[in-house]
């Protein structure tokens, strides 16, 4: 039997920031396409997310006067990526955000908080509320003409006798259909947070974290562009997030950096063991190897001020709301209350004081609150809090080498021709480690590329 057949200009595999810029720019330039989501629902990671978007030279940081250029933001991406990033991806980005972003605003994105975070020598995290920006997205998408398919998983590329992706084949409720692409197939089916096996391969330290991301995440795109002779790029360097109590759920964005404002991590014997400025998959890697694999930030009332209501990362209220956080008046009092070694913390709390009071001789090495910037403060006025958390594996950020126009490249360097691959999929760009709102950024800004390529080819091959 044959099985159903259905002809569209661009397939999109998966429903996150990336296929859904790539399917809106895609609509919006005229094609017809078709966005195809495996799970039941529209959003993957991208929904749970906490909606911070990198970008440099905007206009929320002139009205905050905060100076950042492309040139620092570059060099903020190489030094937290360890210098191994793919420059060329790096630069088709920087060369990008601006369009995007105000693409992003014109969809309905309010940048309504700035942010200073992981991996940033100055404030460069946009929050939006990201579930309303991906409606909006799809808003814009079915307005023009998009269609969409719940419940389709995406099962095998199909490649014509000259080795060029013409489709996929998809399958739902039990059957297969076949759906052309006249243009390309774009994958941006997510990271594999949720494949055992895979992380298993690549990084079977990291089972011991917290499982977490879109529970669609296993891979799929990954391994069918493997069976293509894909390349791959970052594998090594997948880590787990720092910063969520142990009973995070799947359903709320727990995650806390108060270490950013200040706080310091220590583990049960009351000891600190990693420089709490670092990027915080550093620090998830660290967490991972201490007692019980649990970390608690260490705070006072100074930084229990800086909390920023409703802002992810930031809402230290909430959390506490949600009856995760030790509060004491003493350092001895809330180490008994948490299980941390009380003369341990005590201790450590009175070392850490001393070297930010003489700018010296920091046992972690730190120098400052995040990446560089921000002066530290002593942890001396109480009340005194304690953040148990753990490491909590929400993305992989490794995967589908790629050119700067996001068309997936072989294992011997060469273009598969018809086959674009778009975020967190895609490996090169974040190299060893993430700064955060690069994923998200990173999602739109290659979605309107792949968009646009796919849209210029499918022009000439008309005019042809
Ligand atoms: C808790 C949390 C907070 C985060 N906060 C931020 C942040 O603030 N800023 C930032 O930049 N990044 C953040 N990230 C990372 C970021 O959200 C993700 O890396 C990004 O959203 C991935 O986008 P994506 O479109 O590539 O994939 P996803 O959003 O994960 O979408 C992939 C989709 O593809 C679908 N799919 C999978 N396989 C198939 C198949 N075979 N066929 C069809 N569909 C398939 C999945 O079901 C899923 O819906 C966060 C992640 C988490 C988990």
């Amino acid at each position: 039997m044959t099985m159903p057949e259905y002809d569209y200009d661009v397939v999109v595999l998966g429903s996150g920031i990336a296929g859904q810029s790539a399917a809106t720019s895609a609509a919006q330039a005229g094609l017809k396409v078709v966005l195809l989501e495996k799970t039941g629902k529209l959003g993957g990671s991208s929904a749970m997310s906490g909606g911070f978007f990198a970008f440099s030279g905007t206009e929320e940081q002139a009205a905050e006067g905060v100076e950042d250029t492309a040139e620092l933001f570059l060099q903020d991406m190489l030094s937290t990526g360890g210098g191994v990033n793919d420059r060329a991806l790096l630069d088709a980005y920087l060369a990008r955000q601006d369009e995007t972003y105000h693409w992003l605003k014109d969809q309905g994105a309010n940048f309504r908080a700035l942010e200073i975070s992981s991996g940033q020598s100055a404030p460069r995290s946009h929050n939006t509320v990201i579930t309303e920006l991906l409606a909006n997205l799809h808003g814009t998408f079915i307005e023009k003409s998009g269609e969409t398919r719940l419940g389709h998983r995406a099962v095998r590329l199909v490649r014509s006798n000259e080795g060029s992706v013409t489709g996929v084949v998809v399958e739902s409720e039990g059957t297969e259909s076949l759906f052309n692409a006249r243009a390309g197939v774009i994958l941006a089916t997510g990271g594999f947070s949720r494949s055992t096996d895979l992380l298993r391969t690549f990084a079977p330290e990291q089972l011991a974290a917290i499982p977490y991301g879109g529970v669609g995440n296993t891979g799929d795109g990954l391994k069918m562009a493997w069976k293509l002779g894909a390349g791959v790029a970052d594998m090594s360097y997948i880590t787990a997030t720092y910063g969520s109590h142990p009973e995070t759920g799947e359903e709320f964005h727990e995650l806390l950096t108060a270490y950013y404002m200040g706080a310091i991590i220590v583990n049960k014997d009351g000891r600190r063991f990693v420089d709490e400025s670092k990027s915080y998959k550093t620090l998830g890697r660290e967490v991972l190897k201490q007692p019980e694999g649990l970390g608690f930030e260490i705070f006072d009332a100074k930084v229990r001020a800086k909390s920023h209501p409703g802002i992810p990362l930031n809402d230290i209220g909430m959390i506490e709301d949600l009856g995760h956080i030790f509060k004491a008046d003493t350092l001895a009092e809330l180490a008994e209350a948490a299980g941390i070694d009380a003369a341990a913390l005590v201790a450590t709390v009175g070392r850490y004081n001393a070297s930010v009071a003489s700018r010296d001789g920091d046992e972690v090495g730190r120098t400052n609150l995040c990446n560089g910037v921000g002066e530290l403060l002593p942890l001396d006025q109480g009340p005194f809090y304690a953040y148990p958390a753990k490491s909590l594996m929400t993305t992989t950020y490794c995967g589908l080498t790629i050119t700067p126009k996001a068309e997936v490249v072989d294992v011997d360097g060469d273009v598969i021709r018809g086959l674009y691959a778009i975020g967190e999929l895609t490996g090169g760009f974040h190299g060893a480690a993430y700064m955060t709102g690069t994923s998200l950024g990173k999602g739109a800004v290659f979605g309107r590329i792949a968009a646009e390529h796919a849209a210029a080819k499918l022009a000439s091959s008309v005019a042809r």
